[in-house]
């Protein structure tokens, strides 16, 4: 079982179509993929339907921006119903403000000395409803501010560097009720991304669980190794499932490739038992 339950497309802020994302994957190996853009299920239908053809499973998916204790969690839905109305009207709610979000990081780019980030960020977006940083991310090395996106995320953009601009998202009491409530199972995202103190976490971890998530991810493209087996510990310590996603975006972008990842250690339950 080659499973990779996380990455985008179009939809979201990756630079593939579904179709195409349910190629790459298939060529990477992949025999049980999900599709997770941000914040949309627009792309569900598309990916589901390459994926069959091509003989991979398909689990539905979403990757939903979540505020907590004043940071920016994501949280992965699998197996979700993409037609669920909550859901739908949720997600939408949480996509709502991204346009002037995005005026106001072009701003605080524009006082650094990029001008004209939001046109040509613009460039970039391919759902107008989904303007991201990873959109102002390729406009900023196009024009040679930085050398790669990660680059743009450590100088410009990432939480607390001169062009972030704080933002909320939806609650996790929301998130996690929108993807149990469409039959799905909750999966905390990237969790070594996050800089909330040992306590935050886990505050976080048992406000989660006592929510009814189930997963975190262990094995993901956003984790360096030594974070897989600190987060297979916080499995085991709090009785997660375990997760493995790429976090795939663009040919060339980011350190990982659909279906490339290591195996989740052998002991962890993992979190695609449930659809084999
Ligand atoms: P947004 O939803 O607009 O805040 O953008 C978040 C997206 O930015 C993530 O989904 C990633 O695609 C990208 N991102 C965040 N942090 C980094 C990072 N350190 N390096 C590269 N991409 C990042
Ligand atoms: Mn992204
Ligand atoms: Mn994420
Ligand atoms: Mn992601």
């Amino acid at each position: 079982m080659n499973a990779d339950l996380h990455c985008h497309s179009t939809v979201s802020d990756g630079r593939l179509a579904p179709a195409d994302v349910a190629r790459r994957a298939h060529a990477g190996g992949v025999t049980l993929w999900a599709l997770t853009d941000h914040d949309e299920v627009a792309g569900q239908a598309e990916a589901r339907g390459e994926a069959e053809a091509l003989g991979m499973r398909y689990v539905n998916g979403v990757e939903i921006s979540v505020t907590w204790a004043s940071r920016t969690v994501h949280i992965v839905g699998l197996g979700i119903d993409p037609a669920c109305e909550a859901l739908v009207a949720g997600l939408y709610a949480t996509r709502n403000g991204r346009a002037a979000r995005a005026q106001a990081m072009s701003d605080a780019l524009a006082a650094q000395g990029v001008a004209g980030a939001y046109e040509g960020a613009l460039r970039y977006v391919s759902n107008p409803d989904l303007i991201s940083r990873t959109h102002f991310a390729r406009f900023l090395v196009e024009m040679g501010y930085a050398a790669s996106t990660a680059d743009v995320f450590e100088r410009y953009l990432g939480e607390g560097k001169p062009g972030y601009v704080p933002h909320r998202w939806s609650s996790l009491e929301n998130a996690v009720g929108w993807i149990r409530g469409a039959g799905g199972v909750a999966v905390v995202a990237h969790p070594g991304r996050y800089k909330y103190t040992p306590l935050e976490f886990d505050a976080l971890f048992g406000r989660f669980l006592d929510l009814g998530g189930k997963a975190i991810e262990v094995v993901t493209g956003s984790h360096m190794p030594d974070q897989y087996r600190e987060y297979a510990d916080v499995a085991r310590r709090f009785g997660f499932e375990a997760s493995r996603g790429s976090d795939f975006h663009a040919p060339g972008e980011g350190r990982t490739e659909l279906g490339k990842l290591p195996p989740l250690p052998s002991d962890l339950t993992p979190v695609w038992e449930r659809w084999l």
